[in-house]
């Protein structure tokens, strides 16, 4: 079998599993939306997933991303990609010229400054507040009792766009173990959307890997963050 084929048939594997997990729990596939992690994957790879049909691809790191994105050459608005990882504020300006959408956003001061640079480069950037549930194995994340008026300060920052929360629980064998902090994710969502204080794009859920994103979406998640499920074992170790 050749890789493309592989590749496809990982990705139907996938999708049928989105399907199934999606009817379990009563909502629509189009509710979720699939993102290719392609840290650490060659550019060919990249653009065997677009071939593939993906158009939203996750990056952890701004400067893989910058080298990657440099070599694909690809026609503006072909792929939207997303930043994962931590961010650090000296890659702030990079990263809102290369990226769409920020998941991993988790304090007032990098809000202030990567609101400041969209307005400079005339962009609006969709953003979520990553939160720090607690156990989990990253430093990285809004504590969750600061989230709610980490989203009111974000609603007075006109360039950016709150689309919701993102969280990485701590890896679990068994996936069921990971339900909670799914569940709490959605819990605090719920709580901020109905204290009023957001406004209606914020209604996203980035939560899910390869090994736990059918119970994510049980739980809600709107966008799942899949890496090696779909592109294979990562060759070097990823700190998070
Ligand atoms: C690497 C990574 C993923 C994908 O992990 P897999 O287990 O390979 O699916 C998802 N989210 C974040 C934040 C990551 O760094």
């Amino acid at each position: 079998m050749s890789e493309p084929e592989a590749f496809a048939g990982r990705l139907r594997d996938i999708r049928r599993r989105i399907d199934a997990a999606c009817a379990r729990a009563g909502r629509r596939p189009d509710e979720v939306t699939l993102l290719a992690v392609s840290k650490t994957v060659p550019p060919a790879h990249v653009r065997m997933a677009m071939a593939a049909g993906l158009s939203d691809l996750g990056e952890n790191r701004v400067q893989e991303a910058v080298d990657k994105i440099g070599q694909l050459q690809l026609p503006a608005g072909s792929v939207r990609w997303h930043l994962i990882g931590h961010l650090q504020s000296n890659k702030a300006r990079r990263a809102v010229e290369l990226f769409d959408t920020i998941h991993s956003l988790d304090n007032p001061e990098l809000a202030r400054r990567l609101d400041r640079i969209a307005g400079e480069l005339g962009k609006r950037l969709p953003v979520f507040i990553q939160t720090h549930l607690g156990g989990e194995e990253t430093k990285s994340g809004c504590d969750e009792n600061d989230v709610p008026p980490f989203c009111e300060l974000l609603g007075q920052l006109p360039n950016l766009e709150l689309r919701g929360l993102m969280a990485i629980p701590p890896y679990m064998e068994n996936p069921e173990n990971a339900r909670p902090y799914f569940r709490r994710l959605r819990e605090l969502r719920d709580a901020i959307q109905a204290a009023g204080v957001t406004g209606e794009t914020f209604r996203g859920l980035s939560m899910g890997m390869s090994h736990d994103f059918e119970t994510a979406i049980e739980e809600g998640a709107t966008h799942v963050r899949i890496g090696t499920a779909l592109f294979g074992e990562r060759a070097s170790t990823i700190n998070l």
